[in-house]
């Protein structure tokens, strides 16, 4: 059975489970029984990440041979990210401003939501106070890492993993070939020895799925806020669905020569596995397997563009971001914000979804500098946070979706696309 079926049917048991749980009132039988399984899973996947990031990065670099390439991919690969994010930041809009969906919640869900998730929205605006503070270049720094074994654990970021790594791999294509050879060829191992352990690691994707699904479903708050939420929920979602079934497709149509049948059954796995995750980092592993095996990408492309993309292209997450702050405009502001502020929005969209970690609920954080940058009250983060999990999983799902595409775009345009390695069905 191909792996996006085996996932397909943990998820699905898993929905089916937790409901059954919750109906018997075992919610707690399964935070203290079932739920452990899905944090293993993620815990698995993310503790291979950084490795396979740091090794098949220095890998690619070492196969570019030639330093000039590696300005090209990356210039082509930011334009393509900038390109991507602005126009799902520009969808959100006009979605937002044709639908409105803040003229559909009335004064009495209103209220309630605001007071019922009111300590909710308070944390996550504490959480953004701290960005908030910093000066306009520590992103900049915040790439440098002053310790590289402090840029690999939990506090680091990817980013600083690039950083480093792309350093050694210039250093190693600077040095004579007799010396750097026995280094690339020590890492060329290690590199397959971790491609081997994802394989093994997606063996218990099934459990794990199942196990996320689950939980989900016994800890998502009560069902009845969702309904006020509905046309809001449906606005991100036609938005995604456009970016997901129309947008990249056609890009990656016209731009990479894959068809759209190809295109999703070779990354079907990572879709999945990012809308159970809801975090693109944890996903990361099995996106550069399904790119590199299944779509063809070479890894000289996809072990650059792909990491890179995880932390800093989240078009899901900046279509989410446009949407929710004109839906808090129109549900908390006496008047209809004007084009200035709009165009606002765009920008710090745009700059929110590049520093969005790729973690669960992150672009609900950066979400906050939105709304303060466009003059919208921030206390009005509480009106959407009985619908953010699901929201969260729909956005990982287009984040990785979008990574996917440009590494197929740029693969093509500088000759690194190839036909897929392995057959599309075979087993991970
Ligand atoms: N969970 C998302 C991701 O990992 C980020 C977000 O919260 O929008 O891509």
């Amino acid at each position: 059975m191909a792996l996006h079926w085996k996932i397909l049917i943990g998820m699905l048991s898993g929905l089916l489970a937790g409901f059954l749980f919750k109906e018997m009132g075992l919610q707690q039988a399964v935070v203290d029984w079932i739920k452990p399984f899905g944090t293993i899973f993620i815990n698995m996947l993310k503790m291979i990440a950084v490795p396979l990031v740091a090794v098949s990065l220095i890998v690619g670099l070492a196969d570019l041979k030639d330093i000039s390439k590696l300005s090209k991919l990356g210039g082509r690969t930011i334009v393509l990210y900038l390109f991507t994010t602005v126009c799902a930041v520009s969808l959100g809009l006009i979605l937002a401003n044709l639908i409105k969906p803040g003229r559909f919640i009335n004064e009495s869900s209103r209220q309630r939501l605001l007071e019922g998730f009111a300590g909710e929205a308070d944390e996550k605006i504490k959480l953004a106070e701290a960005t908030k503070e910093q000066g306009p270049l520590q992103p900049l720094v915040d790439i440098v890492p002053d310790n590289f074994f402090g840029a690999m654990t939990d506090n680091g970021s990817l980013l600083q993993v690039i950083f480093f790594v792309i350093l050694i791999g210039i250093g190693l294509i600077m040095i004579d070939e007799r010396k750097s050879k026995p280094v690339v060829d020590f890492f060329k191992g290690l590199n397959d020895v971790i491609l081997k352990v994802i394989d093994i690691v997606m063996l218990f994707s099934p459990v794990g799925v199942f196990a996320l699904m689950a939980a989900l479903i016994v800890e998502i708050p009560d069902f009845s806020t969702l309904g006020a939420l509905g046309i809001y929920g449906a606005t991100v979602l036609i938005g995604l669905a456009l970016l997901i079934f129309a947008f990249y497709p056609t890009l990656v149509y016209l731009f990479a020569k894959i068809k759209p049948g190809q295109f999703f059954r070779a990354i079907s796995p990572a879709q999945l596995l990012a809308f159970s995750t809801s975090s693109s980092a944890a996903t990361l592993p099995v996106t550069m397997e399904r790119v590199t095996d299944h779509l063809g990408v070479d890894d000289e492309v996809s072990s650059f563009v792909l990491p890179l993309g995880a932390t800093i292209n989240m078009d899901g997450t900046a279509l989410y971001q446009a949407v929710a702050a004109i839906f808090i405009s129109q549900a908390m502001l006496p008047v209809p914000l004007g084009l200035e502020a709009q165009l606002m929005i765009i920008l710090t969209t745009v700059l929110a979804s590049i520093g969005t970690a790729a973690v669960p609920s992150a672009g609900i954080v950066m979400l906050v500098i939105v709304l303060g940058q466009a003059g919208i009250p921030e206390a009005g983060l509480a009106l959407i946070f009985a619908v953010d999990r699901p929201l969260d999983m729909c956005r990982t799902l287009t984040n990785v979706t979008s990574d996917t595409a440009v590494s197929a775009m740029v693969a093509k345009s500088v000759g690194l696309l190839h036909p897929p390695q392995s057959p599309v069905n075979e087993q991970p």
